[in-house]
Formats: C-alpha cells, sequence, structure tokens
C-alpha cells in the first residue's frame, strides 16, 4: 500500500518574496483604480477565494463570485512577471526530497494548497517543481481548506483506490495546514519556515515539526519509508 505526501507550496516547497501579494496589489489597481496596500494582511494558509473575498471587502467592493474570478484574472495576468521580479526561492531540502520520492513506487505526493489552479501551477513551473506533481488539490472557490483536503483526498483515491488514513501525510508551514491534514486524518508534518514559530506549530496539534526539511533518509524515516525499495 502506498503513503501519500501533501504538500502545500507557499512557505513549504517555497518561498515568492511576496511575488503573491504585489500581483494581487496590481491587479485590485487594476480592478479599482485606486492602489491599496495588502502587506498588513496575513494571507498565510488562507485559501485564495477566501483571500480575494477579504480584499474586494476591504476595498468596498462586493466579494461576488464574478468580482473574485476578475480580480483571480487580473492576478494570474500579473503573477508570471512578478515572480521574474521578486527573485524568491525553493526552501532547503525541498528538491532533494521530492526527487527522492519521484523515483520510488510506495509513496505518492500530491499539492494540498490555497493557491487557485493557475496561480499554483504558475509557481511551481517557475521554480521548476511542477514535474514532481502532475496532480493536486487547489482553493476553487472554497474558503475553507478542509475542503481542500477532502478533494486532495478524493484524488488519491482515484489513483490508488482506498488509502487509509494513517498512511497520509499533510505537510504545511501553517496552523491552517495542520488543521486540514488532522480534519481528514492525516499526521500533520509542519515546517516552521517563517510565519509560525515550532513551538505554535506543536501546540496546535502537528503530528511532527521541523525547522527545515531535513536530508532525505531522514524524511523517508519519518514518514515511515524503508531507504531502499524492494
Ligand atoms: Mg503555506
Amino acid at each position: 500500500m502506498k503513503k501519500v505526501v501533501f504538500w502545500d507550496i507557499d512557505g513549504t516547497l517555497l518561498n515568492t518574496k511576496g511575488a503573491g501579494r504585489l500581483s494581487m496589489e496590481v491587479a485590485i489597481a487594476e480592478l479599482t483604480g485606486d492602489r491599496t496596500d495588502l502587506s498588513a494582511l496575513n494571507m498565510a494558509g488562507l485559501t485564495d477565494w477566501d483571500i480575494c473575498s477579504r480584499i474586494l471587502e476591504k476595498c468596498n467592493l462586493e466579494p461576488t463570485a464574478e468580482n473574485i474570478e476578475q480580480l483571480q484574472k487580473l492576478y494570474i495576468k500579473h503573477l508570471p512577471e512578478m515572480l521574474l521580479r521578486c527573485r524568491g526561492y525553493v526552501l532547503a531540502g525541498v528538491r532533494e526530497i521530492l526527487e527522492n520520492l519521484q523515483q520510488r513506487t510506495d509513496v505518492l505526493s500530491l499539492v494540498l494548497t490555497g493557491n487557485m489552479e493557475a496561480g499554483g501551477r504558475a509557481k511551481l513551473a517557475h521554480y521548476g517543481l511542477d514535474s514532481y506533481f502532475p496532480l493536486g488539490a487547489f482553493s476553487g472557490r472554497s474558503r475553507d481548506r478542509v475542503e481542500i483536503a477532502q478533494r486532495a483526498v478524493v484524488l488519491a483515491q482515484q489513483q490508488l483506490g482506498k488509502v487509509s488514513p494513517e498512511r497520509l501525510y499533510v505537510i504545511g508551514d501553517t496552523p491552517h495546514d495542520v488543521r486540514c491534514g488532522r480534519a481528514i486524518g492525516a499526521r500533520a508534518i509542519a515546517i516552521a519556515s517563517g510565519h509560525h514559530g515550532a513551538e505554535e506549530l506543536r501546540d496546535c496539534g502537528s503530528w511532527w515539526v521541523w525547522d527545515a526539511l531535513p536530508h532525505p533518509q531522514q524524511f523517508l524515516e519519518t514518514v515511515g519509508l524503508r531507504e531502499t525499495v524492494y
């Protein structure tokens, strides 16, 4: 039976150094004609649908589905340029672990992110991580990350048949990731990469906490995968 590792994107796989926020600021300026500073808005771990809704409300616009989709379209238009401009990076240990997992037949990696699909895919492609994730669960119209996690489980089951919860791992960097992982019965692994400290992540119910992703061998041991696949 395979194990399944669900990966969050921002703060877990990569750090865009603010490209997402900047794209959103340019998008909202294009939509409203006014500049809006979004730096005070803590978006970490929220879904893009929820973030767009909050931004529209902040700008005194109705957060209707139509307005949200219009804002998302503008955001996607500006994101590639902002990704280039902001010079973010892939977090330490990510490429080594993903490369290792991709070679194995006993584990499946999927994206589980609050990003809208076009945005999440643009980020993965920009940093050369897209080939590791043919499949993923994205924001869609979900305001709650738990819904995304439930869709991620369905995706995994479409690939593998029934997968028992103790074979599922959710890796993220915020209490939202931990909460959605626990909601689907998965083991939540938290990376204290910036927004939230190790203690806070431990206190909110993480199964495991790292300050940064470890060497692939240690990663495999933690998620209960043998070093060599026979
Ligand atoms: Mg994150």
